[in-house]
Order: structure tokens, then sequence, then C-alpha cells
């Protein structure tokens, strides 16, 4: 799923390609993934896309205030709101001609003043869409971590250190960093030679500056080659990125590891397949990697991934609503479908 540099990627095409365009109107497809349909049909159309930033793994496009030639009546709240974004596993945003034909999966097109659509496809439908007004913006914002691009050696300390739980899912934890996901929380550990299963405790300061700083570099040459695509991802020009060829660790089990020679291997920390180098990255006392089975890596990291995802739906920072909760909500709602 998009972490921290493909969001990036994705973010800073769409600043390029729809920055000051107006919404004119929205049609929507399936919209299970979409926290309240009607509000996006209801209130969208006349905004114009002020900024797109990135808040962790998902985007935010900021959204200007109706004004009154725009304003239609029976809209409601006309103050300035934002739409956020969240790519999920399979989702994809990228401007359009409206004339072209759908992609399969195309759940919402908004029409442009510039002729275009801003045309959102996911096939897993793992993504999230909601319209937020200023208070459901900072609600949803509450609760998150450190962006790790920008952390303070003081801060990293503080989040990380005298924590009682495994580095690798600390590094995960949205509310103690925000946008690192499995790819470069494994290749910041490899770089700075720290077992995923370590805890926080027993790293000293030294360790989570070497961290910190390994994490930085990778996440930063990561957005410089438009993050990895490992499966589906695209950018907003539907070009894949090119990190996944700096991959160090991830993905690796069976490999030489690029510094010692000796072979990466995997094992289930916090939940997720974890690869790392049992030699650069000694592991904590009674630690049990999985034996080497290259041939099932795909299928269970897959597994792995599906499971971490269904689990975020149930944290307090998570992305995804409770998809029955919603079904069932959209279904009473009747929303347009294309
Ligand atoms: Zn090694």
């Amino acid at each position: 799923m998009p972490e921290l540099p493909e969001v990036e990627t994705v973010a800073r095409g769409l600043r390029q390609a729809i920055l000051g365009r107006r919404i004119l109107s929205v049609t929507l497809g399936k919209t299970d993934f979409i926290d309240d349909p009607a509000a996006l049909e209801q209130h969208l159309p006349g905004r114009q896309i002020e900024a797109v930033e990135r808040y962790g793994k998902f985007m935010l496009l900021r959204l200007s205030a109706l004004d009154g030639a725009t304003l239609v009546s029976g809209n409601g709240d006309a103050a300035p709101a934002s739409l956020l974004v969240h790519l999920g596993m399979t989702g994809q945003i990228a401007p359009s001609p409206a004339g072209k034909p759908l992609e399969k999966h195309t759940h919402v097109c908004l029409l442009l003043d510039d002729g275009r659509e801003l045309r959102y496809t996911d096939a897993r439908r793992f993504g999230r869409i909601a319209y937020l007004t200023k208070d459901l913006l900072a609600e949803e914002l509450a609760g998150f971590g450190a962006d790790p691009l920008d952390v303070s050696e003081v801060e990293f300390v503080e989040r990380i250190c005298g924590r009682r739980a495994r580095i690798k899912a600390l590094l995960l934890d949205q509310s103690v960093l925000r946008g690192v996901g499995n790819i470069y929380a494994d290749e910041s550990l490899w770089k700075a030679k720290i077992h995923p299963a370590r805890l926080g405790t027993k790293l000293n300061r030294k360790d989570a500056e070497t961290l910190r700083r390994a994490l930085q570099d990778i996440l930063r040459k990561a957005i410089v080659l438009r993050g990895s695509s490992i499966s589906d991802f695209l950018d907003a020009e539907g070009e894949p990125g090119e990190y996944q060829r700096h991959h160090r660790a991830y993905g690796r089990e069976g490999k030489n590891c690029y510094r010692c020679k000796v072979a990466i291997r995997r094992a289930i920390v916090a939940g997720r397949s974890s690869y790392f180098c049992p030699k650069c990255q000694p592991p904590p006392r009674g630690f049990a990697m999985l034996p080497l089975h290259e041939k099932t890596e795909k299928k269970s990291e897959r597994r792995d991934t599906e499971r971490a995802e269904n689990q975020h739906g149930r944290n307090r920072n998570s992305w995804q609503r409770p998809r029955t909760r919603l079904r069932k909500r959209n279904r009473l709602r009747g929303s347009t479908r294309l």
C-alpha cells in the first residue's frame, strides 16, 4: 500500500495538474469507501482546489469557501473545507479528459472547470474518501504522530526510546510517526542495522538517531525516485515509481545482504512480514525467524498486509471506516451510481 513517498509523489503530481481548478460536478460509482457520499455531491461543486497536501499516508485537497456567485441554495456550510483521499492498497487518482472512456473500477469523477475530470479508481476499495469540514478535519488529524521527514532528534528519541513495543511496531504506529509502512520500516531498520523485533526501551539515543537519519535519508531518496511500485502504485501521471530497485531488505528473503552477503531472512513482527539481515541486524535473545521459504513469500505477504489493513480499520487512527456500517448507511442514502 502506498506509504509516505508514494503519497507525496501523487500529491506533487496533483499539485502540478489541478491546483486552482474549480469542481463543477460530482459523479459517484460504488461508494462503500466514502464516508458520506451525499456530502461530496452536495458540497464539492463550486469549490476551488487551493492546495494539495500530504498528511501521513493520505492527501488533503484544500477547498475554497463557496463565494456568493457559486453558492447554490441548500448547500449549507459555505466555509473552506477539505477532501481527504486515502489510496488504500489499489487506489489511483489522476486527471483525465472528460470524454475519455472510464477505466474499470472508476468510482469518483470530479468534473473540473477546464474540461477534465479528476478520477479515482480503486479495484479493491480499501481506500477512503471523505468530505471534511473544519471540525471534522481537526477530529480526523488528532492523535497522529510526527511527520518522519520533520521529526527532530529529541522528539524521535521521546517517541521511540522508553516504549515497551518492538521498534517495527513503533515505526508502523501512525500515532508515533505518520506515513511509514512496511517497506520503509524494513529498509530504514536494515540501513540502521537495527533488528525489527528489538524493543524501543532497548534502543539508546545513538541507535535512535542512526535510525532517524536512515529513515529520513531513505524517504527522501524514495520521493526523488517517485516511490516504490510493488503491485499497483502509479503516480498522478500514470507512471510507476523506481525506488523498488533500491530495496535492500524488503521482499529480498533468501537473497544476499548488500553489506555482508548473508541471506536476508523473514519473520513476522508486529503482525507483518519483516525482512532483515540476521548478521547485520542482530536479533534480540530468543527471537525466532521463519525457515527460508521463498516460494510462499508473495502470498504470505499479501495475507499479512490484508490482516494488518483490516486491523487498522479498528484503530483510532484509522483511515478506513468499518465497511459494513458504511455499506448499510450508503444503501440508505441511495447515492448516484455511475
Ligand atoms: Zn548483512
